[in-house]
């Protein structure tokens, strides 16, 4: 019989009219206006109240020793997303042999439209190659069982972590032969990997309506399991402050890792810009992109982004978000490698 028992789940089905399928809405696309991110329609999770955890909130796993979560407890920690050619191991190893060594967990990452090698053998490679990956499970494209598998998988070769999101809808266009799943959503997956004794991580994001029910959400995925909070962008360290505030009022006492944007070009910094759900200090990307050197500006923002969303009280620590660079992942990978040691520098 499976460890993971029916009962871990919410008893309700999925919410009527969400083309995700999803009980513990709303995901963190929802557009500005308030509508759907994958059909014309509004959100459907707009109006409180927000569906409640009704599971059971099972013991926290150990955090790993010397993983993020262990070294969160005595400095700010350093969360680098990975960015590799995929399905390339050689790609793998490179990008983290830079990484690695400056950062105190490497993000594996989920897209919609750039699949990659399956998430077991990904967190081989970086373990292999000397990193410390929190690997990202989304529920778009694998049904429950495969989820199951994935994360017994994840167990086995000893992540760090699971960042457990429902998953950003697929793009008009992109591979339209291909089915998406969403048996389940982040919370309830949550729920899963910390039954099989994994540290879960979900996502939020701050500013995608409803706006005044996502500091609670936080809280409801932390009575499903999550031990860490990884946010998306928002626009200023005082917006960060008030969401984290409101969280805490809501019940969330668990730590918080904050977005930090990472462009040096036009293509980086767009790609960021236009994500569902982000919001970036646009004023700011101006003055990156019109610089002598956008790459040292680019590089600039972003410690002094980091080092003003670390004041923030209930912020343990940064992920270094975003493409970095529209000249491959070597080279974006060295940018991010200098923004993750200026950082640590300031903080030592
Ligand atoms: S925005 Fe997300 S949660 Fe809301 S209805 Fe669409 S898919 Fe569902």
């Amino acid at each position: 019989m499976s460890p993971l028992a029916d009962d871990l789940t919410a008893p309700a089905g999925p919410r009527e009219g969400c083309p995700k399928r999803m009980v513990f809405g709303p995901c963190g696309g929802v557009r500005d206006d308030g509508r759907c991110e994958v059909a014309e329609h509004a959100c459907v999770f707009l109006a409180p109240p927000l569906p409640r955890w009704t599971g059971p909130t099972l013991p926290a796993p150990a955090p790993r020793p010397g993983g993020l979560l262990d070294r969160a407890r005595t400095r700010p920690v350093v969360l680098a997303d990975l960015t590799v050619a995929p399905f390339d191991p050689a790609s793998v190893r490179s990008v983290v042999g830079t990484l690695a060594p400056v950062s105190d967990g490497l993000l594996v990452g989920e897209h919609q439209g750039r699949p990659d090698l399956p998430p077991t053998l990904m967190a081989q490679e970086v373990l292999a190659a000397g990193g410390r990956p929190w690997t990202t499970l989304a529920c778009r494209d694998r049904n429950r069982l495969v989820l199951e598998q994935e994360l017994a998988g994840l167990a086995a070769v000893g992540v760090d972590g699971v960042l457990c999101v429902t998953g950003d809808g697929r793009r008009a266009g992109a591979r339209p032969e291909v089915t998406s799943v969403f048996d389940l959503d982040g919370t309830r997956l949550t729920a899963l990997a910390t039954a099989l004794g994994l540290s879960a991580a979900v996502a939020e994001s701050p500013d995608a309506p409803p706006v005044p029910q996502r500091p609670a959400r936080v809280a409801q995925k932390q009575r499903a399991g999550a031990q860490l909070c990884v946010l998306n962008h928002v626009g200023s360290a005082a917006r960060l402050t008030e969401f984290l505030a409101a969280a805490r009022a809501a019940g969330a006492t668990l730590p918080f890792v904050a977005a930090v944007a990472v462009y040096t070009d036009e293509r980086s910094a767009r790609v960021l810009q236009r994500f569902p759900g982000l919001h970036l200090d646009d004023d700011q990307v101006e003055r990156v992109l019109t610089a002598p050197d956008t790459v040292a500006a680019g590089i600039e923002a972003a410690v002094a982004e980091a080092r003003a969303l670390l004041a923030v009280p209930g912020v343990v620590g940064v992920n270094l978000s975003g493409l970095a660079s529209a000249h491959g992942e070597e080279t974006a990978a060295a940018v991010k490698a200098e923004v993750a040691t200026r950082i640590r520098e300031g903080v030592a």
